[in-house]
């Protein structure tokens, strides 16, 4: 956990919060609270002098949706308790935009970790991650904090194990607001601002859910990340399998060893940038690695011993991790 995000559990333990947290009746034990419409798209500006007779002032920009001004509220009470957080700031909490196109202005980073985790207390969203139940009644519990569908995302997903991916997709326009998909989980996230399609993790994933929340809606995806793991003791290599997989598929030497390249490294690189616990779970992870390729390796991918090649390959990269 982020130093941040643990005072703001300490102060949900310390006080005997739940949420929905009352957010606005914890404010205004630090701060003067005023709406006003702010210029360039600020959420907030929080105003603090020197002087310490001088209460510190907000000053909110009115928005239509009022968990978007809980979680700004939220995010200048990080400022406010912040030791490090001084002078007056002027705040955008737009923390999809932040997150997604890495925006890493320190302070606003953590001032809106803090505020996802008063909101949102990491104890609290560790339970609903734990409890077995489908992801869409995961998320709908999360969404009782009255937080907008983009920091429930981030959060959830922030502490979700592996195998699970979401889109929130405008109603209107069937755009993806915003995508993301938990640690270790192999398939791509969804592109942000193209339209929304079904067919991306078509055949790829377990189940489908959708939440409606009027203005967007919000897409669930479940993968496996452990599937059957054949046993093999005749000690055929991977890559004579993937050789001759290549050879029935591609007739020119060059297409042959270029697919052979670009595979072996496909496969190489998903084990350097995951983590698996087991060759099972390498062998699901290696397996999103492959869908939606195209040109040669879609070719091969497609050939009916490929799941073998796979299968052999998860186990001797595993093995030699042990
Ligand atoms: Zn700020």
């Amino acid at each position: 956990m982020r130093p941040e995000q643990r005072l703001a559990q300490r102060i949900v333990d310390m006080n005997g919060l739940e949420p929905p947290i009352d957010i606005r009746a914890i404010i205004n034990e630090f701060a003067d609270v005023e709406e006003a419409k702010l210029p360039a798209n600020l959420d907030a500006i929080l105003i603090r002098t020197a002087s310490a007779r001088l209460r510190p002032k907000i000053i909110l920009n009115p928005s239509p949706h009022g968990n978007r001004q809980r979680f700004t509220l939220s995010h200048e009470l990080a400022h406010l308790r912040l030791p490090w957080h001084i002078g007056t700031v002027w705040c955008h909490t737009d923390w999809a935009n932040q997150v997604d196109e890495g925006i890493h202005l320190a302070t606003e980073d953590e001032a809106n970790w803090f505020a996802a985790s008063l909101l949102m207390p990491p104890s609290w969203l560790r339970v609903i991650a734990n409890t077995d139940v489908e992801i869409d009644e995961k998320f709908r519990s999360v969404l009782t904090a009255d937080v907008s569908p983009q920091a429930a995302a981030i959060s959830l997903f922030d502490v979700m194990p592996p195998g699970f991916a979401y889109a929130i997709v405008s109603s209107s326009s069937q755009t993806v607001i915003q995508a993301g998909k938990s640690r270790n989980t192999a398939v791509d996230k969804m592109w942000r601002n193209t339209t929304f399609s079904d067919a991306f993790y078509q055949g790829t994933s377990n189940r489908h859910f959708t939440i409606e929340c009027g203005w967007a809606c919000i897409h669930l995806w479940s993968f496996a990340t452990s599937v059957e793991m054949p046993t093999f003791a005749d000690g055929i290599l991977s890559k004579n399998v993937l050789r001759e997989i290549v050879t029935e598929v591609l007739r020119s030497q060059e297409q042959q060893s270029q697919a052979q390249k670009s595979i072996s490294a496909i496969t190489g690189a998903a084990f350097g940038e995951y983590e698996a616990t087991s060759a099972k779970q390498l062998l699901s992870i290696l397996g999103q690695k492959f869908i939606r390729r195209d040109g040669v390796v879609a070719m091969c991918a497609e050939h009916p011993r490929f799941p073998e090649y796979l299968a052999r390959r998860a186990d001797e990269l595993f093995r030699k991790r042990l």
